[in-house]
């Protein structure tokens, strides 16, 4: 079986597992809150400058910390061993339990020991090694894997554990909790008194003193650093810090990020072996082995772009908030480390062939980046991942075809879409398409879809006296010259997007201009890693907008938006030229809802009519998270007399993501059912939103269940209250 029909496999198995979405789903609308409540009083945005600055500070000099941390750990009386390999890592274990005649281990939760699969391993070499996390204990007992870096057990229910203890216990249990937590204690104490050995893992190495740092909920890391006479820590290479300080910051953000407490129950400090009094009343100085694990961290560390993933303290935020996470799990990653930063893990640990086809469940919608504490910008590594792996392996011929060959070329591309117009008709019923046959009908799968328009708004511009773009000046009574970016979906599918903007504007006084040379923005390509296309769109929209001579440039979408703030720069950072005018065109761009709030005093001086109405707002992704608006909007509505009924998790994911929703529908069309039922229960007459992808995706799927919910663009609303 290919990797990709294992993956869509794993999909459909955990689509259809009521427990997991009901465990985490719960778990995921329960976090956020609990979360926002652990960092009150915190700077949350200077926490993660300090665990960054530590993190990549520890990271561009890790060889001489790795030295340092030796000298100062064995200084103290313990073992040091450099593990180049997760093989050499278990080796070492090995031959210590041979050493020392050792046959019972006992471990404390650690992702270092899960990555190099070390149970298994000794397993093979006869030796008992038991798990006392009491989330790892459930699942070797019963045979699976971590699903969550912080919680490897949240995919299961009370009622899955019971069965599972009464099988281990040979009685009857039920799903109390207490009383299962009771049972494991009683069986895991006996496990510690026998060990001859426990194996931990560390959350912190500082290099200063050789101190391990040990952050959890449960005492069991304590009982298997203590009781046991030898003490062995597998440490991946990123764990290091450079002094004492450094321990502040991350301690402050792990406990917040990963479960929203404030501190977890236990921080254990391990600096060197200690004596340890034995039931028999003999004092010996206990044995500390301390394996410094690499397994690809180096090679991580190598890489100018891939480097920043070493600032990872494994809170496992990003997974908490990834709407695809939260839907499916971490199984389905197949390895580990899960969600996002877990696909750019395994790319090193594993290999990237190994992430290749993972890389494609990252749905782009940029949650984690928010949550990081560790200020890693996750979905740019993803990208990044992507454009190796087709620069690598290439893409399917269809794709290759439209992003290499069709997009770049504008008048081709238009052509086609004029052909796509026509092609329409048959599936047509009114304005929308409710099923599309064969290898389109993902594309309606769950939800309806409006038809490409007859006029594309490049063409109704002209009607509209908006001019092309030109080096004119102003016209000697407008303010500003604005250009006008529509982006495929206002031009193609929603230009009443780019007449409602166009209204607004000309009431702001406002000269728009609309640039023929403009094309798509870029972001299919660059998010399906075709960077030499993106590179090519983008170039192409500068010009376009360089040529007109504008003082401002808005948009209807978000996407477009952060494209032409962000992404042109990013592509176009190694030359230097092209950066420059990339950077120029990036000073001038704003999303247009942003633009107008500006300029008319959050609506003031537009003299909205007052219609009434009770309103409810999705703030899409990367209106939220990538352009940091969320007031603007609700102002210019408030600015409308209309009443504004909040949403359950207004900012979670409609489930679009572009061509997401048609690779992989079924994950789609179940993140869009979340978001109507918050939307429905919000009991608004009106949902207004500011990006089209947003606008398709819930109107299809309110059309397609038949709800009669209108969804318009907050310019809609303000152009028809003027
Ligand atoms: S990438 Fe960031 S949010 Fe995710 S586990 Fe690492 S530190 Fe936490």
């Amino acid at each position: 079986m290919s990797d990709k029909q294992q993956i869509k496999r794993n999909i459909e198995k955990a689509l259809a597992n009521e427990n997991l979405r009901g465990a985490l789903g719960r778990f995921g609308n329960d976090y956020v809150g609990a979360r926002e409540r652990a960092y009150t009083g915190k700077d949350f945005q200077e926490l993660r400058d300090r665990i960054a600055a530590v993190k990549g500070d520890a990271a561009a000099r890790m060889e001489e910390l790795a030295r340092r941390f030796t000298e100062s750990a064995q200084a103290r009386g313990a073992k040091v061993f450099r593990a180049g390999t997760a093989q050499d890592a278990k080796d070492y274990i090995k031959n210590l339990a041979q050493e020392k005649g050792a046959t019972k281990i006992v471990k404390s939760k650690s992702m270092a020991t899960e990555e190099i699969h070390l149970n298994e391993y000794l397993g093979r070499q006869g030796l008992d090694s038991v798990e006392t996390d009491l989330g790892e204990w459930i699942l070797q007992l019963c045979g699976q894997k971590p699903s969550h870096m912080v919680m490897p057990a949240i995919h299961m229910t009370r009622d899955e554990v019971a069965d599972i203890f009464s099988k281990e216990t040979t009685q009857e249990l039920s799903a109390d909790i207490p009383k299962l937590v009771g049972v494991a204690r009683k069986q895991l104490r006996k496990k510690f008194l026998a060990a001859d050995i426990g194996i931990s893992g560390a959350n912190i190495a500082v290099a200063e003193t050789g101190t391990l740092v040990i952050v959890t909920n449960e005492g069991n890391a304590r009982l298997t650093t203590t009781l046991p006479p030898v003490h062995v820590a597998v440490v991946g290479l990123e764990k290091l810090v450079d002094v004492f300080t450094g321990v502040k910051s991350i301690i402050e953000a792990l406990p917040r990020s990963a479960t929203g407490q404030k501190i977890t129950s236990y921080i254990t400090m391990i600096t060197g072996p200690t004596p340890a009094a034995y039931p028999d009343g003999t004092v010996q100085e206990k044995e500390l082995h301390i394996i410094l694990l690499d397994n690809g961290r180096t090679e991580m560390q190598a890489d100018p772009v891939f480097k920043e993933a070493l600032q990872c303290i494994r809170c496992a935020s990003c997974l908490n908030v990834c709407p695809v996470f939260q839907l499916l799990g971490g199984h389905v990653y197949g390895h580990i480390y899960t969600g996002g930063i877990g696909t750019i893990l395994t790319a090193f640990f594993n290999g990237f062939q190994e992430a290749g086809e993972l890389q494609n469940l990252c749905l782009g919608c940029e949650r984690c980046k928010r949550f990081c504490p560790g200020k890693i910008d996750i979905p740019k590594l993803i990208r990044e991942l992507r454009s190796r792996v087709v620069e690598k392996g290439g893409l399917p011929g269809g794709q290759k075809f439209v992003l290499e060959k069709v997009l770049p070329n504008r008048k081709l591309f238009h052509r086609l879409i004029k052909a796509g117009q026509l092609g329409q008709k048959p599936f047509q019923k009114g304005a929308r398409i409710r099923h599309l046959p064969m290898f389109l009908a993902g594309l309606t799968e769950g939800r309806s879809l409006p038809v490409i328009a007859d006029k594309a708004f490049r063409d109704q511009a002209r009607n509209l006296s908006v001019p092309e773009g030109s080096s004119k000046e102003s016209t000697p009574d407008s303010k500003e010259k604005v250009g006008f970016f529509a982006g495929c979906l206002t031009d193609f599918v929603y230009p009443q997007l780019g007449q409602a903007a166009y209204k607004v504007l000309k009431h702001l006084n406002r000269e728009m201009v609309f640039p023929a040379g403009q094309t798509c923005c870029g972001v299919p390509a660059v998010l399906m890693g075709v960077r030499e296309s993106a590179v090519q769109l983008a170039q192409q929209n500068i010009e376009a907008f360089e040529q007109a001579g504008v003082d401002a440039v808005v948009t209807c979408c978000p996407s477009c938006a952060q494209a032409l703030k962000e992404r042109y720069m990013e592509l176009l950072e190694t030359d230097p030229a092209w950066h420059e005018r990339a950077k120029a065109l990036a000073g001038k761009v704003q999303h247009v809802t942003a633009y107008v709030a500006d300029k008319s005093g959050d609506g003031s001086s537009l003299r909205l009519k007052q219609t009434g109405g009770r309103v409810t707002y999705h703030d899409s992704c990367h209106m939220k998270g990538c352009l940091g608006i969320t007031e603007e909007p609700r102002q210019l509505l408030a600015a409308a007399g209309l009443e504004l009924a909040e949403m359950e998790g207004s900012d979670l994911c409609c489930g679009f993501g572009g061509s997401y929703s048609v690779k992989f529908p079924s994950i789609s069309r179940q993140i869009l059912d979340k978001k109507l039922h918050s939307m429905e229960a919000a009991n608004a007459a009106t949902v207004a939103l500011d990006c089209p992808g947003c606008k398709l995706q819930i109107s299809g799927g309110l059309d397609s269940r038949g709800k009669e919910l209108p969804v318009k663009h907050t310019v809609e609303i303000l152009a028809e209250n003027l």
